[in-house]
């Protein structure tokens, strides 16, 4: 799975049937998971978009084999392990998930419903908004050289998870990340000429992988260039090469059909402080005691909002989601929700399909 179609391409102009829902969750970090599962115990049915092609936010994408020790009841677990756990949590709502695609618009629609557009060209109707954008959405480091804008589509994949476009291809991959390493191994089975540039001869990965890229190069399955990409070189559109400037400081030309480049993702906020909603220094400004943003039937939670006294921690992002979903409930429902305890409501022993 590629990350190009939610950063690099234009928003798609070209519409797709609205998704009707009564609940979208922006961000499927520790935030918008937890969301999800509250606002199913209130029986509204939430749906997840992410930029990433993973759910768990920063905790799987920063810290994912890192222990976290203040979750409450969880002594120890590390950011995936808690993802997981969260996972397990939500399975029985069955929540929707639209990952790889950044949200990029939000428009109130005559009805009082929300319009959502994604980088996918994906378009949400919806009567709450729920965002749960954290830090930014997480989005690939672009190649900033000379050439890059004038390539067509499906020659330049940022972060690219499974490469499938490398059979019989010339094909570049960039970065010295544990990605870059399993991408160059994985286009080595079936492309043309596989290879992989880094900065310098040092990769980041695990034994086992640094292993096998050390046979490969050993059979020249994979050739390892150190130096860096000054231009990309196209005509009519078409990837045909890379310049690129050696350790000694020389120029020199690569044939190039497929360039895969892995120069880290990191967190951008985007369009989210275009959509008209209350900022405090680049954070939505929400009502503590029921989330809610300066927009009808928008709530917000997590690293994303800031109120007097918040604490970007997980724990304080799991009480705002419950407090936003009580309050949307309301929104929703027109009157205040009863306060149900899951040890003892056969109403919520339905929705989490447990039996007693
Ligand atoms: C190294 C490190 C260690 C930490 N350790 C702890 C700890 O021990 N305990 C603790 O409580 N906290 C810890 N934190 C903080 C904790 O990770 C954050 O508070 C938490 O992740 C916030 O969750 P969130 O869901 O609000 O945001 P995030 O985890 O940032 O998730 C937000 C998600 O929204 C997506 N997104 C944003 N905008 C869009 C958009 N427009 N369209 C689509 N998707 C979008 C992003 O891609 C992302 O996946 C740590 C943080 C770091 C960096």
């Amino acid at each position: 799975m590629s990350l190009s179609n939610a950063t690099t391409h234009a928003f798609l102009t070209q519409q797709q049937p609205a998704v009707e829902t009564d609940a979208i969750i922006i961000g499927a970090g520790p935030a918008g998971l937890f969301q999800a599962f509250q606002l199913g115990l209130q029986g509204i049915r939430a749906q997840l978009i992410d930029a990433l092609p993973h759910v768990g936010g920063q905790c799987s994408q920063l810290y994912a084999h890192k222990p976290i020790y203040d979750i409450p009841g969880i002594p120890v677990c590390t950011g995936m392990e808690l993802v997981q756990r969260l996972e397990t949590q939500i399975a029985p709502l069955q929540v929707t998930r639209h990952l790889s695609q950044q949200v990029q618009t939000l428009q109130a629609l005559e009805d009082g419903r929300w319009q959502l557009g994604t980088t996918a060209g994906a378009i949400f109707h919806t009567r709450t908004v729920f965002i749960a954008a954290g830090v930014g959405a997480f989005v690939p480091k672009t190649l900033k050289v000379p050439g890059v804008d004038g390539l067509e589509t499906g020659q330049l994949h940022y972060h690219a998870q499974q490469p499938d476009m490398a059979a019989g291809r010339q094909v570049l991959v960039y970065g010295g990340d544990e990605e870059a390493v399993a991408a160059a191994i994985a286009c080595s089975a079936d492309a043309a000429r596989t290879v992989l540039m880094h900065r310098r001869d040092s990769f980041n990965a695990e034994p086992a992988q640094l292993q096998k890229l050390q046979q490969l190069r050993g059979s020249g399955a994979v050739e390892v260039l150190i130096g860096q990409i000054t231009e990309v070189r196209h005509g009519n559109g078409r990837l045909q090469a890379v310049q690129w400037m050696d350790g000694e400081g020389d120029e020199q030309m690569l044939a190039v059909e497929q360039l895969l480049v892995y120069q880290g993702i990191s967190p951008k906020l985007g369009p989210l402080t275009d959509w008209g909603l209350a900022l405090e220094r680049k954070q939505l400004a929400v009502d503590p005691a029921t989330l809610a943003t300066s927009a009808p039937g928008i709530y917000a939670i997590g690293d994303i909002v800031s109120y007097s006294g918040k604490k970007r921690l997980i724990l304080c992002a799991f009480h705002e989601a419950a407090m936003a979903a009580f309050a949307a409930a309301e929104y929703l429902q027109g009157s205040k929700p009863l306060l149900e305890y899951t040890t003892t409501s056969a109403r919520l022993h339905a929705i989490l399909g447990v039996s007693h």
